[in-house]
Formats: C-alpha cells, structure tokens, sequence
C-alpha cells in the first residue's frame, strides 16, 4: 500500500502563485518560499479589515485513542469536497512540531488522498516559524539571566525564575537541568527546565495575537520572574520585547500551503492543546475568513479539550463566531472506548461500537453546550462494516440525533466527503448556530473550571489542592481573575485517569497547580502531571527516516 509520504510525492502540485490567485491573494501580496509555499503578506491582510468574514467550520475530534480519529484529514477532506461543489472553501491548520514528527506520532499533514503539501517541506522547518518562535524564547531567557549575571538591577529573585528555555524538539534529558555551572563567570548556578517550542507560552502568543502590535503588547506581559516582594518582572521590563519581536515578524504572516487537490491551506502556529490552546493563529484564521467563504479549522485533541479552548480562548478572544461544529470519530476508535483491545480492532463487533458511542455522544453534547450545532463525521477505515455503522447510526439517535456523515476522503479524496460536505453547506445556510462562550469573563476562576469539568466532561465537580486554591487566589488578588481558563488534563479521558476511556460518570477532577499565562491571556489549570517536555518512545519515528540516493526524504508519516 502506498505510503503518506509516496501519495504525497507521486501528486504534481501547482506552483505557489497559482494556489494564491485562486485564493484571492494578488501576486505582489505573496511571499514566495521555494516554489510550493508562501507567506501572506501583512499588509495585504490590514487591508482586507472591512471584508465581510465567511462561516468558520470547527473540526473536532472524540477523545484520542491509539486507533486514531483523522481530524487533520478529515479537515483537509472537507475542504477540498467543499471546493469540488463549487463553494469558495479554505482550510487552516496547525504547523507539525518536530517533535511528534521524528517520535511516534508522526507529521501532521494529514493522511491518504486528504494530505497538505509539500508533506516533507511542511514537517520539516517548513518556513522556520518554530525556529523563530523558539529563538524569541531563548532570547528572552538568555537576556533574564544576562540581567542578573550583570548586577540585577530590577532585583529578580533567583529562586523564582519561571521562565523556561524551549526546544522543538522531544528530549526527555533536558526537563530537568542545572544551568550555570563552572566558575563565576557562567552566571549564578540554578535549576531550568526546558519545554517543547509548542509548550511555551511565545508559541501560544503567537498564535494569539491580531497583529504585531498586539504580539508586543502581549509579549510585554509574561511573567517571567518575581522579585523578593512577590512582584512580577516582565519581558518590557528587561527591555527584550522589541527584539522578540523582530524575531518573529516575518514568521507571524500565515504560511499558504496547497492540498493535493489544491485547496488552499493556511498552515500557521502549533500550540499543544493541553497547557496552551491547540489551534492554529488567530491571524491564519482571520485572513483565511476574509478570503473565503468557508474556512475549515481544526482544534486538537477532543472537542473536551480542544475544542472547549478553540471557543473559550481563541474565540473569545479573537472575536470569532463558528457555524458548526464537525465532530470526527472512527468506528476503531469507538471500539477502544468500549475496551476492545487494539489487536481486536479489525473483528466486526456492532455492540462495542454502540457502546463506545457514549464517547462520541458527549462530545457532541459538549459542542451543543456553545450553541453550535454539530455534525458527526466518521472517517471510515477499509475495515469498518454495514453492521457496525448501523448500530452507531442508532447508538446517536438516542439523544435526538446527530446529523452523521460516513466518510471515505482518506481513500477517495474529495469524492469520499461529499456528503460531509453538503451537511456542512446545509448547515450554514440554516444560520441555526447560537454561539457563546461556555462562560462569562467575569466568572471567579475556580467557578470557570468547574463550569467546564461538569458541563463539558460530565464531572460531578472540581477538587482543588490547596496550592491550586493558593495560586489561583493570588491571580485573583493581582487582577487577572477576568481571564479564561485553559485545563491541562490527559487527552485520553473525560477525567484525569488516561485509562478511563468512554464516558465516564460519578468523578471529580483534581486541580493539581495552576499558572499563569498572562502574555496569551489565559490562566492553565493543571489536572494530573502534563508533559511540557515528552520524551522520544524506544524506536524514535527518526531511525526510520532518511535520503533516497537522488535526496529524496523517505520514512515520515
Ligand atoms: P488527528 O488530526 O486526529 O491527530 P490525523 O488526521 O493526523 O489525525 O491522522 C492520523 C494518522 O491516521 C495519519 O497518519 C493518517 O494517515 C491516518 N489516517 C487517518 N484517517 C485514516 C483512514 N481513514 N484510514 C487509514 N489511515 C488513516
Ligand atoms: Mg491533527
């Protein structure tokens, strides 16, 4: 069978400036990168500010399992059907970390006949957005401990450093690391830990802002340190906002990309979905709504965690109102979530798949929760079978019903998604969508979270460590009650147990920690430990990637 990577290769894209034209993106607006990518300019897209936006369409997925759920290609097949029926559709998405990609999980371009590219150009350091983002960070810490080496006028307690240095890459050795050892002069010796480019909060900036100057003024904001008093030192403070800033402005215009169909795709930023808020930029999805009049996005993880912060971060922050929402699930999956084991999954079994449902079900119900309404996409696999989709089909019309749309655009491309994408047409035209934030601004933070975890993950309520409560009255206490809250919890559950699969009920959901995020606006509440720095698995994705003699990338996925 033909590989992500050869399907990719063996398709004849369309040179850059073709894509952009059809795209409504005029020649002198398009910043070639090699012939099949280009940025956006920005002063192309100040210039579309009084354009009527089109319909936003969210792509969530049910809660990940090792089966895999396709959101990424199922958004990517979405678009393209929708651009075969003749509506004027664009796609925006995530830019691929390196860490995932040389890991296990491989890129993140989509999969089959529903693929971005050039697959390997985008994996890869597609247009050095994360070499950007990550050098702005390590600007910003490089000049913190450079401040206190040369005599520490503003007074930084050494001991409250919060601020990490960040690398795009999955390196379990650096999350716990002493800096500055060797004589005097190597600075004072202290303890670091390193996250993952996507972890940081630069990255989640990035993806946040409206503009360069909303970049900066948010930048100026990270607490990076705190002096003996308690009080928080910032980046304006240590004078490196405008240098980060120059860093990344050539980085914060979106990446146009083309599917194999030739859609157009704005790839740009890539936070995690667990400590940061899992969507592409808002600047991507903003021009992508000037240009079109369908825009396909996607929010990591499941719609639970995803989602819940595409609506309640980015949404409200960004002044963004979605048409509908598309949850995509498999029928393996929901197999998973009834306990099947993963060796079982090709063995036809209609009641594991009506009782997996009750995952798919909540996760429609939290969408429903935002006003939205939803379509259930299933993103078929060859071994799916008549009986199994019967019995899901029944399994949703216990709570009146979703629309639900079988799908086969991984084998088949645009064709394999028409019908998705007539429901999705049909349901933007029926402008039955409600929108609202799950909760108000002016909500307390421990009510905000408990709001989510009883109304969004079905929990009886929250628990609160007293170092949680601690902190998050502090935040309160230094004004940044008004700003919504971004749980970092394990993607695999409703709950804070990953081996808790379906839908679980009679639970609550530990509050371990919380921190503040106050550059991208949001305070992170953490359940159960979050890996800011994964490791590589024993056979790294990396050992099977290489050259071909003519130079040609073989082994990513
Ligand atoms: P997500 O965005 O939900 O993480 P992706 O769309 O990136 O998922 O898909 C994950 C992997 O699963 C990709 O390698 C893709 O090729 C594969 N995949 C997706 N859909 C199918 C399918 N219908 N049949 C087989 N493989 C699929
Ligand atoms: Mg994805």
């Amino acid at each position: 069978m033909a590989s992500d990577l050869d399907i990719a290769r063996a398709s004849r894209l369309r040179p850059i400036g073709e894509i952009a034209a059809a795209a409504g993106i005029p020649a002198e607006a398009l910043i070639p990168y090699g012939r099949y990518k280009g940025k956006v300019d920005g002063g192309f897209i100040r210039s579309l500010e009084d354009r009527p936006d089109g319909a936003l369409v969210l792509v969530v997925g049910i809660s990940p399992t090792p089966a895999g759920e396709g959101k990424t290609t199922t958004s990517i097949g979405l678009g393209d059907a929708l651009r075969a029926a003749g509506a004027k559709a664009m796609i925006a998405l995530r830019e691929p970390s390196l860490g995932p990609c040389f890991g296990q999980k491989g890129g993140a371009t989509g999969g089959g006949r529903a693929q971005v590219a050039p697959m390997e150009e985008i994996n890869l350091h597609f247009t050095g957005d994360f070499h950007a983002i990550t050098s702005a960070n390590n600007l910003l810490a490089a000049m913190l401990d450079n401040h206190v080496y040369w005599g520490n006028e503003l007074g930084i307690d050494p001991r409250r450093i919060a601020f990490r240095r960040a690398i795009d890459m999955n390196d379990r050795a650096l999350r716990q690391t002493v800096l500055g050892l060797g004589d005097g002069a190597n600075g004072a010796a202290r303890e670091q830990k390193f996250d993952i480019t996507v972890a940081s909060e630069v990255m989640a900036i990035f993806c946040l802002a409206r503009d360069l100057d909303d970049l900066q003024r948010r930048l100026a904001r990270i607490v990076v340190a705190e002096r003996r008093d308690g009080s928080p030192v910032t980046p304006a403070d240590l004078k490196a906002v405008g240098a980060m800033a120059a860093l990344l402005r050539d980085a914060l215009q979106p990446n146009l990309v083309q599917t194999l169909e030739g859609t157009p795709a704005l790839v740009h930023g890539g936070p995690f979905a667990n400590i940061a808020h899992g969507c592409n930029s808002v600047i991507a999805t903003r021009t992508a709504l000037k240009l079109a009049d369908i825009v396909v996005t996607e929010a990591g993880f499941g719609a639970d965690l995803g989602g819940e912060k595409f609506l309640d971060i980015k949404c409200r922050q960004a002044g963004l109102a979605p048409s509908c929402a598309v949850v995509v699930a498999t029928i393996r999956a929901l197999k998973m979530h009834a306990g099947v084991a993963k060796a079982d999954l090709g063995a036809e079994n209609p009641g594991a798949v009506a009782r997996g449902a009750a995952n798919l079900r909540r996760h429609v119900a939290a969408m429903r929760a935002f006003g939205l309404p939803v379509i259930v996409a299933i993103n078929g696999f060859v071994t799916d079978t008549g009986a199994e989709r019967e019995a899901l089909r029944a399994a949703l019309d216990e709570d009146g019903g979703a629309r639900i749309c079988f799908c086969t655009h991984w084998a088949d491309g645009s064709a394999g998604a028409t019908d998705l994408a007539q429901a999705v047409i049909e349901t933007i035209a029926a402008k039955s969508a409600r929108f609202a934030p799950l909760y108000p601004d002016d909500m307390k933070l421990p009510h905000k979270l408990r709001t989510i975890a009883q109304r969004i993950y079905g929990a009886d309520d929250i628990e609160l460590s007293p170092l949680a409560a601690k902190r998050l009255a502090r935040f309160e206490a230094q004004g940044y009650d008004h700003l919504p809250v971004c749980v970092a919890k394990t993607q695999y559950s409703f709950t804070a147990d990953p081996a808790r699969r379906g839908a679980p009920t009679g639970f609550t959901v530990p509050i371990r920690d919380a921190r503040l995020s106050a550059g991208a606006g949001f305070v992170v509440a953490l359940a159960g430990d979050v890996m800011t720095m994964p490791g590589l698995p024993r056979i790294p994705a990396a050992e099977a990637i290489g050259l071909d003699p003519d130079g040609a990338i073989h082994g990513l996925f």
